[in-house]
């Protein structure tokens, strides 16, 4: 997020009492910041096809439906992988024709409710093509069209992994779509698709962050080069459409926002260049890249201490709302912002300091040995670009509630107007959750 805006907007949320004893952490988001993101990634493809694409949000990355909504509004659409993820769309108000289903684990009503409602769907593996070659004959007899919703086939490019295992999805044994370089896998495809005419897609995802951009265009490139074989195969444009995932890396080292959609995007064209000469349709799934800059968790520190000589923030964020960063610090480190209690920006000699969350166990750290201005209580700590598969991934160690989203907007005057993207939980909340209203159910016999 832009400096200077979160800047106006960490001390307004102090002055506006978002941030209070009540409610020790909040997640504020940039919302001009997220618009600009979208209106990029729509620019860089623009710029070199004219072909129809989709941009279909990965809903998994902030699964909020105001975010859904103000996306849509900014042209894109989404890509689901769960029933929930599916409400949620649907909730923002995401057509079917702009929603895409993808997940290794869709069972035979997901399929089911997919076609009814014509959101397109990829096909993980061979048992699921054969399951809609029951499903998708029966839900076409209902429409008049070969398939009531676009149908791909998701491909494992295996081209390797990038620097994190757990967000690579492209490698020789990845669990995600079928093994094109495995024995026998290219004919079998080739097959499947002249079985099926109603196949019209193929999908592919690389990768989330840790990517190398180079590896993620080599994935692109043998799904496309698959698209053609199988056209070739079929004498006819059978594959219309091709879905290019999503995975653009994050600079989580500072406030610059690369690598670009338009660097991408130009690198496909150049080594792709068939992909973009218009006789295909794209469909993209970024995620994280659309929002994790503008996002920021701001929390108070409660106490300070020492141990063993090392100073300790005591924060209210920790691991509930930087899962990975607490689990896996050395994959997912967090810039970390000091401001005083009045939400001016901290300064004074830097010194090493943990800063801690406030979970019941010894790695809830956010930070280690982080070289900040001495913190006290009542100052607020901000864990920067965590848009993304942060705060909007709860996690209830402790039973620690989910956190107030409030998007804000700055004005030229420099004053600051925030709206709830999403309520605090309650304690109340909590309780209905987990099982309050069966209290008595293991007492019976
Ligand atoms: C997670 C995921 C994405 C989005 O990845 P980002 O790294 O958030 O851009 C896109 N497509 C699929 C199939 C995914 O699983």
């Amino acid at each position: 997020m832009a400096y200077d805006r979160r800047d106006q907007a960490v001390r307004a949320a102090v002055e506006h009492a978002l941030l209070s004893e009540s409610e020790p952490v909040v997640a504020l988001l940039d919302t001009a910041g997220v618009r600009a993101s979208a209106a990029a990634l729509r620019t860089a493809f623009a710029e070199v096809t004219r072909a129809p694409v989709l941009h279909a949000f990965a809903v998994k990355a902030s699964p909020l439906v105001p975010v859904l909504r103000l996306l849509y509004e900014e042209g894109l659409g989404a890509e689901v992988a769960s029933p929930g993820e599916l409400a949620l769309a649907r909730a923002a108000g995401v057509p079917a024709d702009r929603t895409v289903l993808d997940s290794p684990a869709k069972t035979p009503a997901e399929l089911r409710e997919a076609l009814a409602l014509g959101v397109a769907v990829n096909a993980d593996n061979p048992q699921e093509l054969a399951r809609l070659d029951a499903l998708v004959p029966a839900a076409a007899s209902r429409t008049n069209a070969p398939s009531p919703s676009p149908v791909g086939l998701r491909i494992n490019a295996q081209v390797g992994g990038g620097s994190i295992d757990a967000l690579s999805t492209a490698t020789g044994t990845s669990k995600f779509g079928v093994a094109l370089r495995d024995e026998g896998a290219r004919d079998w495809i080739v097959r499947a698709f002249l079985d099926r005419p109603w196949l019209t897609r193929l999908h592919t995802h690389s990768g989330s962050q840790g990517m190398p951009l180079p590896l993620m265009a080599a994935g692109v490139r043998a799904v496309y080069e698959l698209a053609e074989e199988i056209n070739a195969a079929a004498g006819r444009r059978q594959v219309d459409t091709i879905d290019i995932g999503g995975g653009l890396p994050v600079n989580f080292t500072s406030d610059d926002e690369t690598p670009t959609y338009a660097a991408y995007a130009r690198l496909l064209a150049a080594e792709v260049p068939g992909l973009f000469d218009g006789r295909y349709g794209l469909v993209t799934e970024f995620g994280r890249s659309l929002l994790a800059k503008h996002g920021t968790v701001l929390a108070r520190v409660e106490y300070t201490k020492t141990a063993g000589a090392r100073p300790i923030a005591v924060t209210h964020a920790g691991v509930q709302v930087a899962t990975r960063t607490v689990y896996d610090p050395a994959s997912w480190p967090l810039r970390i912002a000091a401001y005083d209690a009045k939400g001016l920006p901290k300064t004074g000699p830097l010194v090493d300091q943990d800063v801690a969350g406030p979970a019941c166990f010894a790695g809830d750290l956010l930070a280690v040995g982080r070289a900040l201005p001495p913190l006290e209580p009542g100052d607020v700590v901000a864990a920067l670009d965590t848009g993304a598969y942060y705060f909007a991934h709860h996690y209830a160690y402790n039973s620690l509630p989910r956190p107030g989203v409030y998007g804000f907007v700055t004005r030229p005057d420099g004053t600051v107007r925030f709206a709830t993207v999403r309520a605090p939980q309650r304690p109340a909340d909590i309780v209905a959750e987990s099982g309050g209203e069966h209290r008595d159910a293991l007492l019976r016999e």
